[in-house]
């Protein structure tokens, strides 16, 4: 069935035979389960396939490498197969230096880039993008593609879609849930999706030093005068202290953003190497993804993120500079804390 959306990736797929699936550094669930159920669906199809991204899933979404194979960067494989690859799939990203070590190889003359994405920015790189920020998971977009042909859904696929879906949905609480996610839920559930153990794998907290890590994060969890934004700070000697790294913050963030008053959250990750990750999170009005690009970085209206070069002091100031100001720029009646106090003690 033609549809103009996938008129071109539709015409990319049959005319090729060689694809390589990537997505951005630090992969999440929905970075993985999307090229895991494209590569399988592309697989069935007959097409050669491979997955290869700047670095490996991290251990929580290590269950998705069962389905098919992730592979991680390396110089002499990264020859090898982009040596033999007609098409670069590159899902949820559009920036290409997002791609890490695998950015300089989407250069390549004859390779061409095909970018299946759902964040919001016009800088999709590819010769083919298929961008559609109104969709909550790039998954969403994979099974909208998928779902045309319905026989050809596996049980398999629709594990890696759940994931990816139930990643960015925050397990269904954040606002991108919509009719259309809980519809693509139900299909995947019916395909045989145990939603239990799927979750079970994608949270669970690996052990104990992980949730020490967590409670020392939480109690030394930051606020600004106003309490309009909360904040974490970790630094590489709590990733050492905790036997931990940064795949176990995940999730983390989105804690306080539903605390009466709080507007917007970060998360400042000290990478240690002069670089500092932002992970920015709003309550539902102040547009981080704004105040991310306005600094170098992207993602959704209510979830976005940045590298910053420079001290760990440098990014905390930076960013409640900027968040102040988007803060200081809502309406005040719409702030969240006039929102949850009780309408008797508004003034009028
Ligand atoms: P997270 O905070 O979960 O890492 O990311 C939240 C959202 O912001 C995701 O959609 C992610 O793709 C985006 N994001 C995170 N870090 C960066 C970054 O450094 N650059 C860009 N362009 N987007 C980012
Ligand atoms: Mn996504």
């Amino acid at each position: 069935m033609s549809d103009p959306l996938w008129d071109e990736f539709d015409a990319l797929v049959a005319a090729k035979q060689r694809f390589v699936l990537s997505t951005h550094v630090n992969p999440d669930g929905d970075g993985l389960g999307s090229e895991v159920a494209l590569a399988l669906a592309l697989k069935a199809r007959g097409k050669d396939v491979v997955v290869f991204n700047d670095g490996p899933p991290p251990h929580n979404f290590a269950f998705l490498a069962a389905l098919f194979p992730l592979e991680a960067f390396s110089e002499a494989r990264a020859e090898e197969v982009f040596a033999a690859a007609e098409v670069l799939v590159v899902l949820d990203m559009q920036n290409k230096e997002r791609l890490g070590r695998v950015a300089k190889y989407a250069d390549r003359p004859g390779l061409v880039t095909a970018i299946l994405d759902h964040h919001v920015g016009d800088a999709a790189f590819g010769q083919v993008n298929v961008v559609a920020p109104e969709k909550a998971a790039t998954g969403e977009l994979v099974y909208d593609w998928l779902k045309r042909d319905r026989a050809s859904l596996t049980p398999e696929m629709a594990k890696a879609l759940y994931t990816a879906l139930v990643t960015d949905t925050g397990s269904f609480r954040h606002s991108n849930t919509d009719p259309d996610v809980h519809a693509m839920a139900a299909h995947l559930l019916e395909l045989g999706v145990e939603s239990a153990s799927v979750q079970a794998e994608i949270n669970r907290h690996r052990h104990m030093g992980r949730l020490r890590f967590v409670g020392h994060l939480l109690q030394a969890l930051k606020t600004s005068d106003d309490g309009t934004i909360a904040w974490f700070e970790v630094t590489p000697d709590l990733f050492t202290r905790y036997d931990v790294d940064g795949s176990d913050t995940e999730g983390l963030v989105d804690f306080p953003r539903t605390v009466p008053g709080v507007e917007a959250v970060m998360m400042l990750t000290d990478l240690g190497s002069g670089r500092v990750k932002v992970s920015l999170r709003s309550s539902g009005r102040v547009d981080v993804h704004g105040v991310a690009t306005s600094l170098g970085g992207g993602g959704h209206r209510f979830a976005a993120g940045i590298t910053l070069e420079g001290t760990l002091a440098e990014a905390r100031a930076k960013m409640l500079a900027a968040l102040g100001a988007a803060v200081a720029a809502l309406d005040p009646a719409l702030r969240a804390y006039a929102a949850a106090r009780p309408a008797a003690s508004r003034s009028r």
